[in-house]
C-alpha cells in the first residue's frame, strides 16, 4: 500500500478510568500506548483513536471509511458494543479491512463472529506480579515476526492456556509457554474472505507490554500483513455472463 496504512486503534477505555494500577502503568492509556509506536513508522499514514466511550463507540461509517487496519482491544465491556457496531466490523474485515484482536479482545464480538466459535481459553492472575511468558516465534518465514528475536520473554504476564476455543488458524506465529506449565497459541492468524484477521495474546491492563519494543514491533508487522490487497478492478460476486462464447 503505497500511500500508506491508516490505522484505528480500537480501545475500551474502561481499566483506564478505574484501575489504579491500569492508571500507573498507562497514564495515556493502553489505546495511545499501542498506537504512538505505530505513529512513528514511515509506511503508517494515520493512526486514529477511537473508544467505547465515544460517539458511535468510535465505529461509524466515517471513521471506518478510513480505516486500513484496526486494532481492538476489550476486557470488561465485550457485551456494551452493540450487535450492530460488532456487524459493522465484521463485515469490513470480509470486504478488505484488517483486524489485529489483542489480549482479551478474545471474547469480542467482533472476533467471535469471524472465528464462529466460543473462543474461550484458560486464565490465571497469579499475585500482582503474574508469572513469566516466552513467546516462541513457530513459522520463522512468516512476515510478522519480520525483525523479532526467536522468542519474546515477559517478564510479568496474565496467563492465557489452552484448549483455546478458536477454528484451526491458517497460520500460526507464536507459540507462549507459561511458568506455570501451560502453553498457549498466542500468535494466529486467519484469512476471512478479503480481509485478514491476527490474534496477538501479549497485553494486559496491569502490565507494561505495550511499551515492550518486540510487542510494538509484532504490532506494526501484523498491522503490515493485514492491510488490504486490492485487485486492479475490484471483483463480481453474483450472476455473471460467460467470458467466453459458449455454443
Ligand atoms: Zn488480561
Amino acid at each position: 500500500m503505497s500511500a500508506g496504512i491508516r490505522v484505528t486503534v480500537w480501545n475500551e477505555g474502561i481499566h483506564e478510568k478505574e484501575l489504579p494500577r491500569c492508571q500507573a502503568v498507562y497514564p495515556d492509556g493502553m489505546g495511545k500506548a499501542i498506537g504512538q509506536y505505530l505513529e512513528q513508522q514511515s509506511d503508517i499514514a494515520s493512526v486514529h483513536y477511537s473508544e467505547l466511550a465515544d460517539p458511535d463507540q468510535g465505529l461509524s461509517d466515517a471513521i471506518l471509511d478510513n480505516t486500513d487496519v484496526m486494532t481492538w482491544w476489550g476486557h470488561t465491556a465485550h457485551d456494551k458494543v452493540t450487535d450492530a457496531n460488532a456487524e459493522r466490523v465484521q463485515k469490513r474485515v470480509l470486504a478488505g479491512m484488517g483486524l489485529i484482536v489483542l489480549h482479551s479482545g478474545h471474547m469480542s464480538k467482533p472476533f467471535m463472529r469471524l472465528m464462529g466459535t466460543g473462543c474461550f481459553l484458560k486464565w490465571r492472575e497469579y499475585g500482582e506480579d503474574g508469572e513469566k511468558e516466552r513467546l516462541w516465534v513457530v513459522d520463522p518465514s512468516h512476515p510478522i515476526v519480520d525483525g523479532v528475536p526467536e522468542y519474546i520473554e515477559l517478564p510479568n504476564t496474565e496467563m492465557y492456556g489452552e484448549p483455546f476455543g478458536i477454528p484451526q488458524p491458517d497460520q500460526q506465529v507464536f507459540i507462549s509457554w507459561f511458568q506455570g506449565g501451560e502453553v498457549f497459541r498466542s500468535g494466529c492468524c486467519w484469512h476471512r474472505e478479503a480481509g485478514k484477521v491476527f490474534y496477538f495474546r501479549p497485553g494486559h491492563e496491569t502490565f507494561p507490554i505495550y511499551f515492550n519494543e518486540h510487542i510494538r514491533k509484532v504490532i506494526h508487522n501484523a498491522v503490515r500483513w493485514a492491510a488490504p490487497v486490492r485487485l486492479a478492478d475490484g471483483f463480481i460476486q453474483g450472476n455473471v455472463q460467460p467470458l467466453e462464447k459458449m455454443e
